[in-house]
């Protein structure tokens, strides 16, 4: 979609779509108003899912199709470098945004990247290494913190820990940071905050959905099902899952942290992209004794190319393959062993599935 700004000549066009139908409506003052649904044909009638509404004063655009795309966060490691630090994505689905993750700074590279905290409704962690979820506090107290009361409730999944981790952190007893929005909750000039900010009285207290989850098939969202296999890192320390997302438009597939290995191979198996840990060029992690419950720049290439994935991305990158002369070694070692199309990730890039 391509927003117009103010003072942009109003004119509208529409690509029609079969899966997709979009009413104008006009909004005086305002410019256009625009209902976006999705449209599935069911025998000789069409379903229709309210996806969201659009109000531009200019040029409106609108590619016909529900989009699904990707932005990455994190895509880096425990070390932090000027341009990486830990892991998360988002995906944007029709209407719905869902997380990957909740790496170091997730929350503001997310305003970084164009979105915004309340937007997110769905959050999968792979693993809790802090690399994946330290920012988890600091996204959910800014989620709630931000929210006028009529968000949708936000709906947490992860392996072992995710419960526990949810509890610890928010919990009006046990929680780390309870102090926090019990003041806010409480104190007249917090609830003037929020009331300004366009929140209906009283400021309620924050709740959020957390379920520790297995392998299989884990959660439908309206355009898209969520699927995860076990990934081998570092059991029995802690449990990780890689996850698959299936949607009209295509699949995803994020490793998470992972030695190559059967589930996931076979969780990735014709996916249209995968998102690979990708910790240093092959050789220098094979002279370092640093391959085990991780994947380099041959391996992750291999299992890609194992799995019939159309286009790999390289994340989860480490400082030394970051490095010149490193890198350039190393994306050699990927295109040599994966035949698709190969993107060397770099943080907040976005792209299509
Ligand atoms: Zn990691």
């Amino acid at each position: 979609m391509s927003p117009g700004g103010p003072g942009d000549s109003v004119g509208i066009i529409v690509e029609r779509c079969p899966n997709i139908e979009v009413a104008p409506i006009e909004w005086p003052n305002h410019g256009v108003l625009f209902w976006i649904m999705s449209r599935k044909r069911v025998g000789h009638r069409f379903n229709y899912t309210f996806l969201e509404t659009a109000c531009y004063t200019g040029i409106c655009l609108y590619w016909g199709k529900i989009m699904a795309r990707i932005h990455i966060l994190g895509a880096g490691t425990p070390t932090p470098t000027p341009t990486r630090y830990g892991s998360s994505f988002v995906l944007e689905i029709g209407g719905e945004k869902i997380m990957i993750d909740c790496g170091p700074a997730t929350t503001h590279k997310l305003v970084k990247a164009g979105l915004w905290p309340t937007e997110i409704d769905y959050l999968f962690f792979t693993h809790h290494h802090f690399d994946h979820d330290v920012d988890y506090p600091c996204f959910l107290l800014t989620r709630w913190d931000q929210s006028i009361g009529k968000e949708n409730l936000l709906q947490v999944f992860g392996p072992t820990l995710t419960e526990q981790l949810t509890h610890r952190i928010m919990d009006e007893h046990d929680g780390a940071f309870a102090h926090d929005w019990i003041a806010r909750v409480n104190h007249p000039a917090s609830q003037q905050v929020y009331v300004n900010r366009g929140g209906s009285p009283p400021r309620l207290p924050p709740e959020v959905s957390a379920k520790d989850i297995k392998s299989g098939k884990i959660f439908s969202g309206k355009n898209w099902e969520i699927s995860g296999a076990d990934a081998v890192h570092v059991q029995p320390y802690l449990d990780s899952l890689a996850y698959r997302i299936d949607t009209d438009e295509g699949s995803v597939v994020f490793t998470g942290d992972t030695e190559p290995c059967e589930s996931v191979r076979e969780l990735a198996q014709g996916a249209d992209v995968m998102f690979a840990m990708c910790w240093d060029e092959e050789e220098s992690m094979l002279r370092g004794g640093e391959q085990h419950g991780v994947m380099g720049t041959i391996s992750a290439a291999r299992l890609a190319q194992d799995a019939g994935v159309k286009k790999l991305v390289l994340s989860h990158v480490g400082k030394n393959l970051d490095t010149h002369g490193v890198m350039e070694k190393g994306i050699g070692q990927a295109k040599a062993n994966f035949e698709g199309e190969l993107v060397y990730s770099e943080e907040l890039m976005s792209l299509e599935i």
